[in-house]
């Protein structure tokens, strides 16, 4: 079987890793050549993944097809699906995702919990819907990583919106930022993983470290799931799929958004469930059963991220005294150069102590530094 990736990044890397397990052809196709996922698939092919004539060529004699980033050319897609190749998620759910105004239209119609919002133009549109506010502007296409993201507390912020097609949603008082990835294979059936917690840096506000299964109440945990649930089946999509919830300061559980494939918030996956994401999707390609999605042991996920002052060749600064801790397992993604904030690899943490995981994940990052 011939199965492409569209995407070469660091989730493209981990996906290929997992395939040495079945037999499988597989092709990448990106830009760059030097990409995470380039040297780890039989076959790579350098092209745009936002171009049709790129995407239909790579795709047109493959069996099946998935992505590992959303911003792909769903036009060509949508015709390699229609010659019978197998397109995981769908393009149709990919389309809704894909554009942040399609996706809340989407969690309206099927009543699935999200905040209010209104869509927006320009700056003048923004200004218009002050009685909003607080709220976070979006932009509809392109965000990425918090970019295309900004918060709005009042009049005073509005010059620091977009002037382009976005979507202004109410702030949510969050209390928690989970993740709860579904997979979905081609006969409906599904499977749910425990969910993910997002720990915040208060000052920085930057992600801290993840642990999972996240430390909530039973009832909430039941609720996230079933939310989770429901918007892969309201996609009606085989594939595999992160659902990122909040949990508001009155525990009600929203959605904020919805990727289509393999996810950050997964990465511990690999070590700490039976089945890792990874495995699952491929399951689901290949048609084989749906795995296990229980967790063996806690976990906890610390990015190692490119530090503040150093552009150029990376090296890794405290390897040796991470990889010597306990079930600490480090994953880099190969990229030669660094530079500060790049995502340049994770290490993930198991122990059935919350402590230990939390003590560990902050030693970690205390130890880890990526600089040249
Ligand atoms: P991206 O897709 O770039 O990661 P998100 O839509 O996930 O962007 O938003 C980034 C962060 O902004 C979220 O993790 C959350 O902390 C905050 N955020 C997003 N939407 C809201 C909202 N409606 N209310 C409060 N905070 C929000």
């Amino acid at each position: 079987m011939k199965v492409g990736i569209l995407g070469g990044g660091q989730l493209g890397r981990m996906l290929l890793q997992a395939s040495a397990n079945y037999v499988v052809e597989t092709f990448v196709m990106e830009n760059d050549e030097n990409c995470p996922a380039a040297h780890l698939c039989h076959h790579f092919i350098k092209g745009n993944i936002k171009d049709f004539d790129a995407v239909y060529n790579f795709g047109k004699n493959l069996d099946a097809l998935t992505i590992e980033i959303e911003s792909v050319n769903v036009e060509a897609l949508e015709k390699l699906e229609s010659e019978g190749v197998k397109i995981y998620p769908r393009p149709s759910a990919i389309n809704i995702i894909k554009n942040k105004i399609k996706q809340k239209e989407f969690y309206k119609q099927h009543e699935i919990p999200s905040s209010d919002f209104v869509i927006t133009q320009n700056q003048n549109e923004l200004a218009d819907h002050h009685h909003f506010f607080p709220a976070v502007h979006k932009l509809a296409e392109g965000g990425y990583d918090g970019k295309g993201v900004q918060v709005i507390k009042d009049k005073s912020h509005v010059g620091k919106g977009f002037d382009e097609h976005s979507v202004l949603e109410k702030m949510v008082n969050i209390k928690k930022e989970i993740a709860v990835i579904v997979a979905m294979n081609d006969k409906g059936e599904t499977a749910v993983y425990p969910p993910a917690e997002m720990i915040f840096d208060p000052v920085l506000n930057l992600l801290d470290y993840q642990i999972s299964p996240s430390q909530i109440p039973e009832k909430i945990y039941w609720r996230t799931e079933a939310i989770a649930l429901k918007v892969v089946k309201e996609l009606q999509s085989p594939g595999l799929f992160a659902i990122e919830l909040f949990i508001d300061d009155e525990d009600a559980v929203w959605v904020n958004e919805t990727a289509p494939r393999v996810h950050n918030s997964g990465h511990h996956t690999i070590e700490a469930n039976y089945c890792s994401q990874y495995d699952m999707l491929w399951r689901i390609m290949l048609q084989y059963p749906l795995g296990n999605t229980n967790a063996i042991l806690p976990s906890a996920i610390v990015n190692i991220i490119g530090e503040d002052g150093y552009n150029g060749n990376a090296t890794y600064q405290g390897l040796n005294d991470v990889l010597k801790m306990e079930n600490v397992f480090v994953h880099l993604y190969g990229k030669k150069q660094t530079k500060p904030g790049r995502k340049m690899g994770h290490v993930t943490i198991i122990d059935k102590d919350h402590n230990y995981l939390v003590r560990s994940a902050h030693a970690i990052k205390k130890l880890l530094k990526v600089i040249v």
